[in-house]
């Protein structure tokens, strides 16, 4: 446990006085190992790396320091859009998604760096790396976001907040870069501990006081809830969580369905939605799949194989997301006068692999269409999923790590496409058409 606390932003809440602003006081200590001794509570770490992408500019520049930056955009502020800015821009209402143009407006005097993406990833890979070595129930929700299960090892610190310090030292130590830490007794609240104390921030909601935290934030600030929830909730009076949480069910099932309940136990801190039940997802889709109808048919071979990169590519995105692999890949084709094939191919094993699926859906294509026939619609779907955790391969503990630095590339790729766009970064394979100027592309040719 550490002797001394940096001057930082510590703060707890609940009802436990000696929890306020002291991780060292003993009777804190003692609070918390009987709680994660009774075996009953869980604990969840929330990471959360402040202003991500602007912090590793800064951390490689220190010209940049205290300075505004924008990541994204070209260098005069004309064109493009900004995917992060630091937070010394945000003083000034600079934000991700402005255009650059907006962010130039109202911040003259901001810096353009250009977005790279490569960078970013290896940090995120160190991150999380890292985190591995806290816990070993890591799981990576973006590029720059993670949440840890650390209820066996509060012990082995002290204390909760203790375990929070110490990933945040552990990041700050190896990587330079700041972070802001949640601690709560589900993920969901963990994150909601987080966001509103950043940047720098780590804060503790001791377990039964997740309502009394949440109940003046607005409806907004839960994970989960978007515009369009936020604006059917505000008309039935529901502007806060506190409000959310005293709903009655008949009336939240009435107006949202099987949500409508849950909406009103994640605002009690009861449920954590999503964030719980990843494993879960997706697991009543048993196939996924995405077809392309070309506005001019298709006929060259090197054409196609790109489509079959890019549907590959999108399929492999959203299996992943729904935590399944799949093992059936099918293939379909319709030509220019509406005559259409399937073509099924089974994998050697279930998988989620993108590369995989590029290589098995390049095979059909070969099966299946004929040289030079133009092609008015390709369509590949992988099936026979299966949720990934009930996969009886058995890897070797060396090929196991290999595959979890490929799956944390894979997500944080996948966070980056997320928030801005298929786009931001391609393949060079198979990409020729889509690559402009103004794409990153990304992994080996
Ligand atoms: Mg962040």
């Amino acid at each position: 446990m550490p002797a001394e606390l940096p001057p930082e932003k510590v703060e707890a809440c609940g009802h436990m006085p000696s929890c306020d602003r002291n991780v060292d006081s003993g009777s804190h200590v003692r609070a918390h190992d009987c709680t994660t001794k009774s075996g009953v509570d869980k604990l969840y770490l929330h990471v959360d790396m402040d202003a991500f992408f602007a912090s590793v500019e800064e951390r490689d520049n220190p010209a940049l320091k205290g300075r505004p930056i924008a990541v994204g955009g070209s260098s005069d502020g004309r064109k493009g859009i900004v995917t992060a800015a630091n937070y010394t821009a945000r003083k000034f209402g600079l934000k991700a998604g402005m255009t650059a143009l907006e962010a130039k407006r109202r911040c003259p005097q901001v810096i353009f760096v250009r977005l790279d993406a490569r960078k970013y990833t290896y940090a995120s890979a160190q991150i999380m790396d890292l985190l591995e070595g806290f816990s070993p129930d890591v799981r990576i929700l973006s590029v720059d976001e993670a949440s840890l299960e650390i209820s066996g090892v509060v012990w082995r610190f002290g204390a909760p907040l203790a375990v929070g310090q110490a990933v945040k030292d552990a990041i700050r130590g190896r990587c330079d870069l700041p972070a802001t830490v949640g601690i709560a007794r589900n993920r969901l609240v963990a994150k909601g501990a987080a966001e509103p104390s950043k940047p720098n921030g780590l804060r503790y909601i001791v377990p039964g006081s997740e309502a009394a935290y949440l109940a003046p934030l607005p409806v907004s600030k839960m994970c989960g809830i978007g515009p369009a929830t936020e604006a059917a909730l505000g008309k039935l009076g529901f502007k806060t969580l506190g409000e959310l949480a005293g709903a009655s069910e008949e009336l939240m099932k009435l107006r949202f369905g099987v949500l409508g309940p849950w909406l009103a136990q994640m605002a009690r801190g009861e449920y954590a939605g999503r964030m719980q039940q990843d494993d879960a997802r997706g697991a009543e889709e048993k196939s996924m799949g995405h077809e392309r109808t070309f506005a001019e048919a298709v006929s060259d071979r090197s054409g196609l194989r790109a489509w079959v990169v890019a549907l590959a590519e999108m399929i492999a995105r959203r299996v992943r997301t729904g935590a399944m692999i799949g093992r059936v890949l099918t293939m379909r084709l319709r030509y220019s006068d509406f005559d259409t094939f399937s073509h099924q191919s089974v994998l050697p094993e279930p998988t989620d692999d993108e590369e995989t699926l590029i290589l098995h859906g390049w095979k059909l294509l070969d099966q299946c269409w004929e040289k030079d026939r133009p092609v008015r619609l390709l369509g590949l779907s992988l099936g026979s999923l299966t949720p990934k955790g009930e996969s009886t391969t058995q890897l070797n503990l060396f090929v196991g790590r290999q595959i979890f630095r490929r799956e944390a590339l894979y997500k944080a790729l996948d966070s980056l496409k997320d928030k801005f766009g298929e786009k931001i970064i391609l393949r060079a394979m198979g990409s020729s058409k889509r690559a402009g100027r103004d794409f990153i592309t990304f992994g080996k040719p």
